[in-house]
């Protein structure tokens, strides 16, 4: 027997999209009534399976949803993030969206979340424990499942790997108990910077790792993402540096030089030119202490695993030294399929500013409640597409300034952009006043440098 439920809104999903969403449709559509679902026991999405030792790659200051604070506005004031915004671990994540849940969505009484359940698609959705199923009778079904975040614990690796290997995802490393003779990580991404940082930070002698990377990154600098006054010339001053550097390009391989020679770009191996970039931020202290790792094996993808050897699909091997290897291969987004966000009855929030997956979703939510009609609707959500290579960069970036150029000539939005916690520099942006001659300095560089910047992404593109 199915159950049948009403309601306006069936938001599939509730991790940090789902919830940043619900939390701004709560605030700008009071007569909304709302059911989430997620396959989880609680919200919060990934960060439920992500490693003991997470963290956010960005300043709390500006992630979660916008109507909660989730930093208290604290500066590190110890290790390797010393001096930046805190990044919340993963257990805070949880207990931010777990209080967000409960003390906001519910007490609304406009909420309704049902835990453990699976949607099956057609608006049916089943418990996972009791099997039983629900139909919802929806006006609209919000998929906050599109990102597909995969994490190491949950993913398959694109490898095989003998019985006898000791793998394991960077979940278990501190489940590690015998002191074994050294640590393979595999993956170059943000979660095996962690894990190489992790081990680091755990007294594993840096002879003792070896870092198995497919393809280098391109990585940003920390500082230039903290969304704090004193940190205007990192955070503005670098975009101003940015749009220059595109303007003046010559190439694509030019422009990404001369992002690395202004700031923006920061990369591990000044001798390896990266092919990557998937917007992971690295502290300048943690970049020192990533590069004391000298092991670094560039042989490609891994194709399998046994006892003795590494096999890469080049046919080129490493032996296994008798090491852990550490699984860091899961690509956190796996692909990266663009849909209209809004579509007959159904609305997909994806990234329409870059990097910024919650604030995106809060925006979405904002537009849904004012403004009306499909095609206007879509119009200011146009998707960035995520990064992944280097020609992508070239599409997310042109995207971004062009939702931006958007976006600042629509009154209410601007309103509630410069208001929303989930939007770290409208604000900072907004705030200089006349008398601050260095700061204005830095917005004239960037309002001159916009539209040459963008000419020039768009003539890459073409
Ligand atoms: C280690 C790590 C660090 C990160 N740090 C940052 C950061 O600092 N800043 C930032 O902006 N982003 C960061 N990200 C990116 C991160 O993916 C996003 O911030 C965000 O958490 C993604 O949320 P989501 O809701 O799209 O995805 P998810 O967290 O994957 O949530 C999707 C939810 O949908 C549910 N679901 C899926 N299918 C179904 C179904 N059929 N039925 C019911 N439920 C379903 C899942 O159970 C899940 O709860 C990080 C990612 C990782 C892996």
């Amino acid at each position: 027997m199915t159950d049948q439920i009403k309601t306006d809104y069936l938001v599939v999903g509730s991790g940090a999209v789902g919830m940043a969403f619900v939390d701004t449709l709560l605030d700008e559509m009071p007569d909304a009534d709302i059911v989430m679902i997620d396959r989880f026991a609680k919200a919060g999405g990934h960060w439920n399976s992500a490693y003991p030792f997470v963290t956010l790659h960005q300043p709390s200051a500006f992630y979660g949803v916008n109507s909660r604070e989730l930093s208290q506005g604290l500066r590190d004031q110890t290790g390797l993030n010393k001096g930046l915004g805190d990044l919340a671990t993963g257990p805070e994540i949880l207990a931010y969206f777990d209080s967000v849940m409960r003390q906001k969505f519910l007490t609304s009484g406009r909420v309704r979340f049902y835990p453990l359940s699976n949607y099956e698609g057609d608006s049916v959705f089943s418990h996972s424990l009791n099997g039983k199923r629900t139909r919802v009778e929806a006006k609209k079904i919000v998929d906050c499942t599109h990102l597909n975040t995969s994490v190491p614990s949950t993913h398959t690796p694109n490898f095989s790997i003998a019985d006898d290997v000791r793998f394991m995802a960077l979940n278990d490393l501190p489940l590690v108990t015998d002191a074994p003779s050294g640590f393979t990580v595999i993956g170059g991404g943000k979660t095996g910077i962690d894990a190489i940082l992790w081990l680091l930070e755990n007294n594993i002698e840096p002879k003792n790792i070896r870092w198995i990377k497919s393809r280098d990154a391109w990585l940003i600098d920390r500082k230039n993402t903290q969304p704090f006054p004193e940190f205007f010339v990192d955070t503005i001053g670098n975009q101003a540096n940015m749009f220059e550097a595109i303007a003046e390009a010559s190439s694509k391989a030019d422009m990404f030089d001369r992002l690395e020679a202004c700031g923006y770009f920061l990369r591990l191996d000044p001798t390896v030119r990266p092919t990557m970039f998937h917007g992971a931020t690295v502290s300048q202290a943690e970049l020192v202490e990533l590069r004391t790792v000298k092991d670094v094996v560039r042989k490609g993808r891994v194709a399998s695993i046994d006892e003795d050897n590494i096999t890469f699909m080049n046919g080129r091997t490493e032996a296994t030294l008798g090491h852990i290897m550490v699984d860091c291969s899961a690509s956190a987004i796996k692909d990266n399929v663009i849909k209209p966000v809004f579509k007959d009855n159904v609305i997909t929030p994806q990234t329409v500013r870059a990097y910024q997956p919650v604030f995106s979703a809060a925006m979405v939510a904002w537009v849904e409640a004012h403004v009306e009609g499909e095609a206007s609707k879509n119009g200011l959500t146009g998707v960035v597409p995520l990064p992944d290579d280097l020609d992508t960069f070239v599409r997310m970036t042109a995207a971004n300034m062009m939702n931006q150029a958007l976006w600042g000539q629509n009154k209410p939005l601007g309103k509630w952009m410069r208001e929303t916690r989930l939007d770290g520099f409208s604000k900072m942006v907004s705030g200089v006043s006349e008398d601050e001659t260095d700061k204005v300095a830095i917005l004239k560089r960037l309002r001159a440098a916009a539209m040459p910047a963008m000419g020039k992404l768009q003539s890459f593109l073409s």
